[in-house]
């Protein structure tokens, strides 16, 4: 995504199953790279990081 991804929009590398599909290769970004999961994000399950990940979308929106 070489225009960058704007915060809600899918990941055009997110296959179906919420993996990355490019995880292991170079062209990974950096920023993805970086991310160390943390329950304040992640929560306990994929549910509560999509409520989580939804809310910190909200609450950092400019
Ligand atoms: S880790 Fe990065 S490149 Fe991979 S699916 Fe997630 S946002 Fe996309």
């Amino acid at each position: 995504m070489p225009q960058g991804k704007a915060a809600g929009e899918r990941c055009i590398h997110l296959t179906l199953d919420h993996l990355c599909a490019i995880f292991a290769q170079p062209d990974r970004p950096a920023v993805c790279g970086a991310f160390a999961a943390d329950p304040a994000v992640c929560g306990a399950s994929r549910e509560e990081a999509i409520r989580l990940l939804g809310w910190w979308e909200q609450a950092t929106a400019s």
